[in-house]
């Protein structure tokens, strides 16, 4: 799927089966709260902590993103974001910004 396709789908979803889209503030505490979701997630999986009983965590982190970019895409919808552009201009960014400065982070190699 394409990123076009999946927001597409995601507002297709909302207008099937929500309301209309909670408002922007409430969208950006509910992706804070995914994220939230995830990172816990990620502390048991990867970090120091564990978890109380087994589980499959890297379905439980598969999850998560999958509710992060839910919402994401929510917020893209609703204030008329093409993801696919802001990815594409984050990656230009990135590189014109930091084309050296990795290569030369001796905390890399
Ligand atoms: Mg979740």
């Amino acid at each position: 799927m394409k990123i076009e396709e999946a927001q597409k789908k995601v507002d297709d979803w909302i207008k099937l089966n929500g309301v209309r889209y909670f408002n922007e503030l409430t969208n950006t505490a509910l992706l804070m709260e995914e994220i939230g979701e995830l990172s816990r997630h990620i502390a048991r999986k990867y970090g120091e902590q564990n978890y109380k009983k087994e589980c499959d965590s890297t379905k439980l982190i598969k999850e998560e993103m999958g509710d992060v970019f839910f919402v994401l895409l929510c917020l893209c919808n609703q204030m008329g974001i093409n993801l696919k552009n802001s990815l594409i201009e984050s990656i230009d960014k990135k590189t014109k910004r930091d084309i050296n400065r990795h290569k030369k982070n001796k905390k890399l190699i």
